[in-house]
């Protein structure tokens, strides 16, 4: 039952049964159940007693916070209360203890089970867990679930700012996925048209039901969070979070490291991701306005970027997690002369596949109304971002993450798109 690398998935209003009856038939013995003090009542405590009521054994591990970070604070309050017991961990939250808790059990080598509480990111069934470690976001290897138990009625209670944040990590796929292509295209980065086409239609599904949100209410969620599961399990196929994530998740990653740095008010992931998404969705408007022999003559003209003068911008925006920053921009810090010609050569060569690709990006004026169906704020005002965190992010945010994408070939292409911030 537990063979194969895609977990079992439900996403019903029986959640608790189906969890019970897998440990059943797992022959479970022992159940770390992690949760927070609001999901307790709601979720947790009905888990713990369906699994105790068949005979399982379960402690719990209850986080208080208001809200709990996915933070090395909270790595250390869940090691503290676990001993040597084998043991199978299970989440109930959302991202945050969903992240907290796979990295668990990825180091006491146990198993992982997930109940989603709200249909706020795509990472329930990815391997990686987002965390803040040392003040530095990363993605750090964890543990994939073997099993996802979603609770359709919990999920559709959730609050509604986590749902829309939800409909908001869904929205970057249209720019996460041509990202994908475009490295797979230029940067021989390993790509799957398979798992794009896969994502692709879950995004295509949600996007589809947005007009009619408050009618179909449920149908809706249930797209929704199938769609968020099904993107984790494409990013653990693919091996990494490509299909989920490109350009956009990088200005959000940017953003999300700098307010906290700052002590601003946090947004929801999904909700800078969405507008993050109008963004780049502008840069691929511009994409779409050149033509080969304009992008010929902007290739001719154009140098390497300079590592040395790369590495001094990095160190000053960066300055004590540079050295991390650097490592992760090896291959684009050491692109020789040669290569550079290659990747010119190969951008000409395929100019009508690039075009092809920038196709699928929906026009920004379009995600800006998608995201208002979908109770998102489309002003950056209301998310606490100012012109001069726009314009860094656009500028800054890819050196946070090493894949190619829209923003890189424009580093290499010397097209400028500072005017898409203001
Ligand atoms: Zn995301």
């Amino acid at each position: 039952m537990i063979s194969g690398i895609e977990p079992v998935f439900t996403n019903d209003t029986r959640a608790v049964e189906h969890l019970a009856q897998f440990c059943h038939q797992n022959d479970f013995k022992h159940i770390t159940l992690v949760t927070d003090q609001n999901l307790y009542p709601i979720l947790g405590k009905r888990a713990e007693q369906a699994l105790k009521q068949d005979g399982i054994s379960v402690r719990v591990i209850i986080l208080h916070g208001d809200p709990v970070h996915p933070d090395d604070r909270y790595i250390t309050k869940i090691f503290t209360q676990v001993d040597d017991t084998q043991t199978t961990f299970l989440s109930v939250g959302s991202g945050t203890l969903t992240d907290l808790t796979r990295f668990v059990a990825l180091r006491t080598k146990s198993a992982f089970i997930s109940m989603p509480t709200a249909p706020s990111m795509d990472g329930y069934a990815s391997s990686g867990s987002a965390l803040t470690l040392d003040g530095m976001k990363q993605t750090i290897i964890s543990k994939p679930p073997i099993a996802i138990f979603a609770d359709l009625d919990v999920l559709s209670h959730a609050p509604r700012a986590m749902i829309s944040a939800g409909f908001g990590d869904v929205l970057g796929k249209f720019t996460a996925l041509a990202d994908w292509a475009l490295g797979g295209l230029l940067w021989a980065d390993a790509y799957s048209p398979e798992l794009d086409s896969r994502t692709s239609a879950g995004l295509h599904k949600v996007v589809g039901l947005l007009p009619t949100l408050d009618a179909n209410w449920e149908q809706a969620i249930k797209a929704l969070t199938d769609s968020l599961v099904d993107v984790g399990i494409c990013m653990a196929l693919a091996g990494n979070s490509r299909p989920a994530s490109g350009s956009e998740h990088s200005c959000s990653h940017y953003w999300e490291m700098k307010m906290m740095r700052e002590g601003r008010p946090e947004v929801f992931h999904g909700t800078k991701v969405a507008y993050a998404t109008t963004l780049i969705a502008k840069l691929y408007e511009i994409l779409r306005g050149i033509s080969r022999a304009q992008a010929m003559e902007l290739l001719q003209n154009q140098q390497l970027p300079g590592a040395a003068e790369e590495t001094r911008v990095i160190q000053q925006v960066f300055g004590p997690m540079a050295d991390q920053v650097l490592k992760a921009q090896r291959q684009f810090l050491g692109l020789t002369q040669e290569q550079f010609l290659t990747l010119k050569e190969r951008v000409i060569a395929n100019w009508d596949e690039i075009q092809a690709i920038a196709r699928r990006v929906p026009t920004s004026a379009e995600i800006v109304e998608m995201m208002r169906q979908a109770g998102l704020p489309t002003d950056p005002g209301l998310i606490h971002l100012t012109r001069q965190d726009i314009h860094e992010a656009l500028a800054y945010g890819h050196y946070l993450r090493n894949p190619f994408t829209i923003v890189k070939l424009f580093r290499y292409m010397g097209v400028g798109f500072e005017q898409v911030a203001d």
